[in-house]
């Protein structure tokens, strides 16, 4: 691109370059002034400050209230190729992070966390997904599924539609092969022994949710013998979890009786024998279920999805959460573990905590806390960007 006179310029309003120059990677259209009317979506455009200094470059997007993504922060532009860079950056950071060993499903790149705003790549086994939602990314698709084809060794990159973020964005949605081989239906992957089908075209985000990772193998320790409730279950990443680790029995609730359809087959693939681990998969509303059922459990997950997807949510969300937390400690026998989660950054850890606490004492249940839970290492959040903060949970004791 170069940072000759065809970059177009964004101008800050006066006293509104703080944000900048604290590196954080968000201009928000309240802070700009005057922008060019003639860039397109997408386009890399200079930011400048009302004294004129240069305070970096990004991918513009004139229909979003978030208006650039900076790329870089300071006067020089980055180089041509900074997209595929920071790729390979990534990908290397992943190869190279022992934590991460012992499976071959990985997120390559968590968006701002890896300086690439707009991008998620996950990889299962030798197909590289990905999700877009930006214009910025969206305008440079091409280059890169290229980037991704050569350097994360797969044999398929794959796009899957952001339809959401693409109408707040305005750019086109698109979902299709971007490199390589076309998708030959479910990709198997393993991860540290459990056997999964993740569903890459039509399964939820990109098909499976990589950030429980972790939280997967402490409910597989877990497990023996216990009887296990996974609310929440998708295709059942926890309650297979706990099939492998020996469980009595499990049962998984989840509004998707597709999604169960896999979490059926995910626990037979994980158990050692059916008898060993019986498997109740409930589809419906896990709210209700929780409220109605007499069972018990010894080991209870609860993975909602993001109940406040915006701040105006807040209240609401956390009534629901309270309730589901409520209702399971009531069927959990003394001295069971609960996993518990909130998924959204508009519900803090600390007011998550609380709203457990609130639960714990309306079922006059008093609760220890073994460890706090967050997403593994290939989910990088970057200091500058607190916004990419979204999960966390509590390894609680009845
Ligand atoms: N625990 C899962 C991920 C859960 S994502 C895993 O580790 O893979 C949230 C899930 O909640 C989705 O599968 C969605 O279908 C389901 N869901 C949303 N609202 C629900 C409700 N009211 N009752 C039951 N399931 C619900």
């Amino acid at each position: 691109m170069g940072d000759g006179p065809r970059v177009r310029e964004v101008l800050l309003k006066d006293g509104r370059d703080r944000s900048p120059r604290r590196r954080h990677p968000w201009i928000l259209s309240g802070a700009v002034s005057d922008e060019p009317g003639s860039a397109a979506a997408g386009e890399l455009v200079r930011v400048i400050a009302s004294s004129g200094e240069v305070l970096g470059f990004g991918h513009y997007s004139p229909c979003s209230q978030i208006r650039v993504r900076l790329a870089v922060f300071g006067k020089e532009a980055p180089p041509t190729d900074w997209l595929a860079g920071r790729i390979r950056a990534a990908v290397s950071a992943r190869a190279d992070d022992p934590l991460l060993a012992g499976t071959d499903a990985v997120r390559l790149v968590n968006a701002e966390g890896d300086g690439l705003p707009g991008l998620v790549v996950d990889r299962y086994a030798d197909v590289a997904v990905l999700r877009i939602a930006t214009a910025g990314m969206a305008a440079a698709r091409s280059e890169i599924g290229g980037a991704l084809f050569e350097l994360a060794g797969v044999r398929t990159v794959f796009e899957r539609a952001d339809t959401v973020a693409a109408r707040r964005d305005g750019f086109a949605p698109h979902s299709g092969i971007l490199a390589g081989a076309p998708l030959a239906g479910p990709v198997a992957i393993d991860e540290r022994g459990r056997r999964y089908d993740v569903d890459t075209a039509a399964g939820q985000k990109t098909g499976f949710y990589l950030d429980q990772r972790d939280a997967r193998d402490l409910v597989q320790h877990l497990a023996p013998g216990r009887r296990v409730l996974d609310l929440f279950a998708y295709t059942g990443g926890f309650a297979a979890a706990a099939a492998r680790g020996g469980a009595a029995a499990v049962t998984a609730v989840d509004s998707s009786a597709e999604a169960l359809e896999r979490a059926r087959a995910h626990v037979a693939a994980n158990r050692e024998k059916p008898e060993a681990c019986p498997a109740d998969l409930v589809p419906g509303d896990a709210f209700q279920f929780v409220r109605d059922t007499r069972e018990e459990w010894d080991l209870l997950v609860i993975d909602p999805p993001p109940l406040a997807r915006r701040r105006g949510d807040v209240s609401k969300a956390s009534r629901a959460y309270k309730d589901v937390v409520l209702h399971a400690l009531r069927r959990a026998r003394p001295g069971a573990h609960l996993l518990v989660f909130r998924c959204s950054h508009h519900v803090s850890s600390d007011l998550f905590r609380k709203i457990v606490f609130g639960a714990s004492l309306d079922a006059g249940r008093p609760l220890q806390v073994l460890a706090t839970l967050g997403a593994p290492t290939d989910h990088p959040v970057s200091l500058d960007h607190p916004e990419g903060e979204y999960l966390s949970g509590l390894l609680l004791r009845a």
